[in-house]
């Protein structure tokens, strides 16, 4: 092991490499609730070269790598199950081109939502990405590679679909490029009108390479943007909600919240849409179309809209919204995880139930955030719990009800996003027994000794 310590840092220089008690606990842990496990190295890459150097002496010396954006996808996805190296994305931040015609960004791996966020706003203001309610330090390739969901979701689909272009160091330390940058100076497509190689890397949290460039889609961002606020208190009407304002094809986003604090809230489902325009005019006219569309429930009285005044706007139009992780006690040590199936937009209310019931079994507080995919297809549904660090008792509650919440979502016909190392295992017992075999000799194909992200998406 010091002579893996020492390539290292012959590779990254000595102040990019550390075997250190402080940084091996620190990125031995996530901010969610699965249990630590402490790397023997981290490691902080500068260039693809290097990140191709340190996955061959990794391949040479079977020492497990874990690539790391922000560790912000709170199910252990960054937790080195089996020790080895922690390899963190952060230097690698560089906004390598912005195709403004064709409608691209070209990222490095370590780039960080806030920071393209920032750029476009100043270089590029007629443009925009879908921005996730993460924090701002969440990586753009590491929400890609767990199929994150943003902004613009409800009408792209996941942050995934709107990659255009992959350049990944595969687990032997070959360098390869996928989509129309694999042909072509321009990084348009991730796949069409070529078999689309993307699926090998996105949705497999690291375990079959290391993406070290990504190119993400833009879209146009209107010069207004609004938000409505539907309130209903009856639940088997949200799916039908969502799909009336989905179909009018004007909404931005949708999201739907419910919480029992503060107690006006309990009760009562708050559907969120986002209008955007770039006048006055565009905007009334979408509202309009909103407002028709959920008429009739105004008429019977299952519902409403609540006006929004312009001092209520400015939490509502935040991106990323801070709503989602408001609620936990974070300034005494808590925090918060959720288990998140992405599910038809019928299982809503099958779902709410089951997760005010857990909330009561385990005398946990709860709190939900479901946002609309791709007009209407499917949804995140968020079993959210919240938990104090100082109170082991309340961590290991809250995770019995992720574990049992992952486990009901499964058998109502949903699939756990961004699964943790067991629900994991959940999905592929239930997984059709040739997709799983193919799934599993892809990823010996591609990771012949086992190196990448060991533990993930492992077949027992
Ligand atoms: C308050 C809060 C709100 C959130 N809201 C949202 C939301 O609205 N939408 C959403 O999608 N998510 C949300 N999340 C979940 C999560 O934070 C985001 O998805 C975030 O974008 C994950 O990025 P990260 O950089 O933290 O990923 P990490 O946790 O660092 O990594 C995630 C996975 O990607 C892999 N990975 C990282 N870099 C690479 C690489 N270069 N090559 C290959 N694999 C790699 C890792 O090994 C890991 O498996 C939220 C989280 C919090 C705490």
């Amino acid at each position: 092991m010091s002579d893996v310590y020492e390539a290292l840092q012959k590779i990254v220089g000595k102040d990019y490499v550390s075997n250190q008690a402080e940084e091996r606990y620190f990125y031995g842990r996530d901010p969610g609730l699965m249990p630590p496990h402490e790397p023997d190295f981290v490691v902080m890459p500068k260039t693809t070269e290097e990140v191709q150097e340190i996955v061959k002496l990794a391949n040479r010396e079977k020492v497990p790598i874990v690539p790391k954006g922000a560790g912000l996808a709170l199910t252990g996805l960054v937790i080195p199950q089996r020790g080895g190296i922690v390899l963190d994305m952060k230097r690698m931040d560089r906004i390598l081109e912005v195709n403004e015609k064709a409608g691209y960004v070209v990222v490095e791996a370590g780039t960080t939502h806030g920071v393209l966020k920032s750029y476009l706003q100043k270089h590029y203001p007629h443009l925009r990405h879908s921005i996730p309610d993460s924090p701002p330090i969440a990586t753009i390739v590491a929400n890609a590679v767990i199929h994150g969901q943003g902004r613009l979701t409800q009408q792209r689909g996941f942050n995934s679909d709107m990659v255009s272009g992959l350049e990944v160091v595969l687990p032997t330390g070959e360098l390869c490029r996928i989509g129309s940058c694999s042909v072509s100076s321009y990084w348009f497509s991730k796949g069409p009108p070529l078999p689309d190689l993307s699926g090998l890397f996105l949705g497999w949290f690291g375990s079959t390479g290391v993406i070290t460039k990504l190119g993400m889609k833009l879209y146009p961002c209107k010069k207004i943007r609004d938000v409505m606020l539907f309130l209903t208190d009856k639940v088997d009407l949200v799916p039908e909600v969502i799909r009336k304002l989905a179909h009018t094809e004007m909404v931005e986003d949708i999201v739907v919240t419910a919480q029992p604090i503060p107690l006006r809230f309990k009760g009562n489902f708050y559907i969120l849409l986002y209008i955007t325009g770039d006048s006055e005019e565009e905007i009334e006219f979408k509202k309009k179309m909103a407002w028709d569309a959920l008429m009739e429930y105004v008429e019977s009285r299952d519902g409403g809209f609540v006006s929004v005044t312009p001092d209520m706007k400015p939490p509502f139009l935040a991106m990323p919204s801070k709503d989602t992780a408001r609620f936990a006690d974070v300034s005494k040590g808590g925090g918060f995880e959720y288990s998140g199936p992405i599910a038809p937009i019928d299982k809503y209310p099958l779902y709410l139930k089951k997760l005010e019931e857990l909330a009561a079994k385990y005398k946990l507080f709860y709190s939900s955030a479901a946002r609309v995919i791709d007009g209407g297809h499917s949804m995140m549904f968020s079993f959210s719990y919240t938990f104090n660090r100082a109170n082991p008792d309340e961590m290991k509650r809250a995770k019995t009800a992720l574990d049992e919440a992952a486990e009901f979502a499964l058998e109502e016909g949903g699939v756990i996003w961004k699964p943790n190392i067991n629900e994991q295992q959940m999905i592929m017992e239930r997984m059709d027994p040739n997709t799983l075999k193919l799934m599993t000799s892809i990823k010996h194909l591609l990771d012949p000794k086992g190196i990448m992200n060991p533990g993930n998406w492992e077949a027992k």
